[in-house]
């Protein structure tokens, strides 16, 4: 593909490898499990580049392949991997660093199922330990550091609160004592947010939240070096398995095309929506790293070119029966897990969470009762505010 291109071209135009002798405009699947050879010599010098060939799919696919291509062109990166979701990608990324008895340094706000990996599953069944930190200050990071420490785990902005983490304050420090940085950019996408220029090692996605963007996909990505993702790829990938599907990848495919056109669309209505809800009575706070007050607003504006429309708030009531009238009574916010689709969504942190841990626990980590997440979708904002606003009535 031709150097110089824009992005938004990038994306849209698809490699001539992939025109099919139809001239098909959209790339067919591949939906294949195996690829077949015409002799002894020809799947025997396939297997020299077994990282790349099209072999089996469990290995590579070129549906798969083409996606991965167009990933690391976003991201800037010299390589990308499509894994069947984002913690399939999350679990071979930490897996590739750590050994038993390793250390690992995690923000304390990331995603759950993140944060139960490292404390419920890695750390009983493999001994490795876990330190979890804010992440807002170097110094935690500087002070959280072991002789074993392998991995500096980040998730910027993180799930919940939307922390910030100095990505290349980090990366910086890592590289000096020689530890491994992969971080979660999930929130900003690499359309809105590239680690790995500012020094992180491992860049991971949860395809399915704006990356998919449609609601109609699980998939997952880590993003790097040829040589970290080529690794990977030979152990990881490969012996545990959790390999994409051609069918998601072509999905996922058609979701990049509108990929910038969506997140500044996701931007634009997020930012209306977030000085809406700021100025609006029934609202405590705002968690927003593109309002202005946000207390990190410099550092996301310094290593982010924009914003993402995942946001949090609190309600300024305590009351369980007030908060589940204002959840119920929105049409437009459909209620739901997950995040980063063309539909506008809301949810609750203290649903699952309360079904886990105790209300002091939830203050611990900065989430109340009141805490609501919404996600805002591709609607109008107008719309959106109205539903908001005829919802927030009912609070107080
Ligand atoms: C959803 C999510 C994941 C997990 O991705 P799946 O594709 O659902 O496995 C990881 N990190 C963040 C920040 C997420 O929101």
């Amino acid at each position: 593909m031709s150097k110089g291109f824009g992005v938004d071209t990038l994306l849209v135009v698809d490699d001539s490898q992939f025109r099919d002798a139809e001239g098909a405009v959209v790339p067919p699947i591949y939906q294949n499990s195996l690829f077949t050879f015409d002799s002894w010599e020809a799947i025997d010098s396939a297997f020299d580049d077994k990282v790349n060939r099209a072999i089996y799919t469990r290995g590579n696919n070129p549906s798969v392949a083409l996606v991965e291509k167009k990933l690391a062109l976003l991201a800037g990166a010299e390589k990308a991997r499509l894994f069947s979701s984002g913690m399939a990608a999350i679990s071979a990324a930490i897996l590739h660093f750590v050994s038993a008895g390793d250390h690992v340094i995690a923000v304390k706000n990331a995603y759950g199922p993140t944060v139960g990996l490292l404390n419920d599953f890695l750390g009983p069944k493999l001994g490795i330990e876990c330190s979890f930190v804010g992440g807002g200050e170097i110094e935690e990071f500087t002070g959280a550091i072991r002789p074993n420490t392998r991995l500096i785990f980040l998730e910027s902005p993180s799930s919940v609160v939307f922390g910030l983490q100095d990505l290349a304050a980090v990366a910086d420090l890592a590289r000096s004592r020689g530890i491994a940085t992969a971080i979660d950019n999930t929130w900003a996408t690499p359309y809105f947010q590239k680690p790995l220029a500012l020094g992180i090692d491992l860049e991971i996605h949860s395809c399915s939240k704006y990356l998919g963007g449609h609601s109609d996909l699980v998939a997952g990505a880590l993003i790097g070096s040829v040589q970290l993702i080529d690794e990977i790829r030979m152990r990881e990938y490969e012996l545990l398995g959790a390999k994409m599907a051609p069918i998601e990848a072509w999905l996922l495919l058609r979701s990049l095309r509108t990929l910038p056109l969506r997140m500044e669309r996701h931007q634009q209505s997020a930012l209306r929506v977030a000085q809406f809800l700021r100025a609006h009575p029934s609202v405590r706070r705002v968690f927003y790293p593109g309002l202005e007050d946000f207390p990190q607003y410099d550092l996301a504006r310094r290593q982010m070119s924009g914003f993402s429309g995942l946001m949090g708030f609190e309600l300024a009531t305590d009351e369980l029966d007030s908060i589940k009238r204002f959840f119920n009574a929105l049409e437009l916010f459909r209620i739901g897990v997950s995040w980063g689709g063309h539909e506008s969504l809301v949810y609750a942190p203290a649903i699952g969470y309360l079904r886990e841990q105790s209300p002091d626990r939830l203050a611990d980590m900065g989430i109340f009762l009141g805490n609501m997440r919404i996600s805002v979708g591709l609607e109008s904002a107008d719309d959106l505010i109205a539903d908001l606003d005829r919802a927030l009535c009912l609070v107080l």
